[in-house]
C-alpha cells in the first residue's frame, strides 16, 4: 500500500512535468530542424492533452480508438517521408495540412476496410482474414516503410519514428503495462537525444568524406597533451585531376581516399581539413614513428588504383545495355609533418606541418617531408 502511493505520486511529478517536456522538445528540434520530431512532439503533446485534460473532442476520440491508432501509424509514415524544412515557414503550413489530411485517409481507410472485410467474411473465407485489414495492415506497411527509410537515410529521426510507430503499436496490444505518462516522457527525452546526437553528427561530420570535420579536430587540440604530432595532407594535383575527369569522379576520388586514409595505424586520427586537405594527429608519437607510417599511407596511396563509376563516358552500347563503364585511376599524396615542440600551441604545430607540406610539393610531390 506505501510502496503504491510512493509510486503513485512520482508518476503525478511525470504528468505535471510532461507538458513542459513536450514544449522544450518542440522548440528545441525545431531550432535544430529537426521539423519531423517536432510535429510528432506536438502531436503526441495533443493526444497526451486529449486523454489527461478533458477536451471538447476527448469522448469523440475514445469512442473512435481505431481511427486515433491508424491515424498515429500514418502520421509516423508520412513524417518518416518528408524533408526536415522547418516548422514556422510555408513548408511548415503545407506539413500541417497533409498531417490533417493523414487522418482524413485513416478515416477512409477504416471505412473501406470495414466494407472489404464484411465482403470476404460473407465469401467466407479462412481465419476472418478481414479482421486484420483495419489495424495490422497499416502498421506493418508503415514499420516497413519506416524501417526502409532508416536504412536508406542513415538518419536517427526516422528511426525515432519506427520506435514510436512501434510504441504505439504495442500499446494498442496492451504490450506495454505503463501509464502514458511514463511512456511519453521517454519517448520525448529519447527525441532530445536524438536531435542532439544528429546536430552534433551534422556540425562535426564532413558529410562528402564521413571523416570528422575540421571543427572536430578543433575540439581535438583541446584535449592533446604536450606530446604529440601532426601532418597535413594534400592530394597532388587535384586541380588538374577535376578538369579531367570531372568534379564528381573528384569527388568519389575524395571519398576512396579520405577511406584509404583511415587505415593509418599508430592511433593516427584522420581529419577532413577541407577542400583535398586531410589532417592526421598522432597522439604521443615522435617525428620518427610518424613519419614511419605516414610514409607507409602514401606508398599504400600511390599503388591504390582506384576503380570509379563513369557514366558520362559509357559508350553507345554500354547504354543501350545499361552497363557502367568502370575505370581505374590513381592519385599521389604529399605530407609535411610536424612534432610540437615546447612552448608551441595545436596551430603553431599545425603551421610548421604546413610549411613541411610545401617543402614537399616543392620536392616533386608524393612523398613525406618534416
Ligand atoms: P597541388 O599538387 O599543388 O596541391 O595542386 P592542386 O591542384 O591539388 O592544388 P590546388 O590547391 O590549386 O587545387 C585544389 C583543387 O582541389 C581545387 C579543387 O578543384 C579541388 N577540390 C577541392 N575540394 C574539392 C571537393 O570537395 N571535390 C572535388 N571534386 N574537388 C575539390
Ligand atoms: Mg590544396
Ligand atoms: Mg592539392
Amino acid at each position: 500500500m506505501e510502496t503504491q502511493q510512493y509510486w503513485l505520486a512520482k508518476i503525478s511529478i511525470f504528468e505535471q512535468s510532461l507538458y513542459g517536456l513536450f514544449i522544450i522538445t518542440i522548440l528545441f528540434s525545431s531550432y535544430f530542424s529537426h521539423s519531423s520530431i517536432a510535429f510528432l512532439s506536438a502531436i503526441l503533446g495533443l493526444f497526451y492533452l486529449t486523454i489527461n485534460a478533458n477536451m471538447a473532442w476527448s469522448p469523440w476520440l475514445f469512442d473512435n480508438k481505431n481511427w486515433l491508432v491508424v491515424n498515429g501509424f500514418l502520421v509516423c509514415g508520412f513524417l518518416g517521408l518528408i524533408k526536415d524544412r522547418g516548422v514556422f515557414s510555408i513548408h511548415g503550413f503545407y506539413r500541417i495540412i497533409l498531417l490533417g489530411l493523414c487522418g482524413f485517409i485513416a478515416y477512409l481507410w477504416l471505412f473501406t476496410s470495414d466494407v472489404f472485410s464484411m465482403y470476404l467474411n460473407a465469401n467466407q473465407y479462412p481465419e476472418n482474414w478481414g479482421t486484420y485489414l483495419p489495424i495490422e495492415v497499416p502498421l506493418f506497411s508503415v514499420v516497413l516503410l519506416l524501417l526502409w527509410r532508416s536504412i536508406s537515410t542513415a538518419s536517427l529521426s526516422v528511426v525515432a519514428l519506427l520506435v514510436s510507430t512501434l510504441v504505439w503499436g504495442f500499446e494498442h496490444y496492451q504490450l506495454i503495462n505503463l501509464p502514458w505518462s511514463i511512456i511519453l516522457t521517454i519517448l520525448v527525452s529519447y527525441y532530445i537525444l536524438v536531435v542532439v546526437i544528429d546536430s552534433y553528427s551534422l556540425a562535426y561530420r564532413d558529410e562528402l568524406t564521413g571523416l570528422p570535420s575540421r571543427r572536430a579536430l578543433k575540439q581535438l587540440s583541446l584535449s592533446l597533451g604536450n606530446s604529440y604530432s601532426v601532418s597535413m595532407v594534400d592530394i597532388d594535383h587535384f586541380k588538374k585531376f577535376n578538369d579531367k575527369y570531372g568534379h564528381d569522379i573528384g569527388d568519389q576520388v575524395l571519398k576512396l581516399v579520405a577511406s584509404k586514409l583511415t587505415e593509418v595505424k599508430k592511433g593516427g586520427k584522420v581529419f577532413r581539413y577541407g577542400g583535398e586537405e586531410f589532417t592526421i594527429v598522432f597522439p604521443r608519437k615522435s617525428l620518427e614513428q610518424s613519419k614511419q607510417e605516414l610514409e607507409r599511407i602514401r606508398k599504400l596511396i600511390a599503388n591504390y588504383k582506384m576503380v570509379i563509376r563513369d557514366p558520362k563516358r559509357q559508350t553507345k552500347d554500354e547504354r543501350t545495355h545499361n552497363k557502367t563503364s568502370n575505370k581505374k585511376v590513381s592519385v599521389t599524396i604529399s605530407i609535411g609533418v610536424a612534432k610540437r615542440t615546447q612552448k608551441q600551441d595545436f596551430e603553431q604545430t599545425l603551421k610548421v606541418a604546413d610549411q613541411a607540406l610545401y617543402k614537399a610539393k616543392k620536392s616533386g610531390r608524393n612523398n613525406v617531408s618534416t
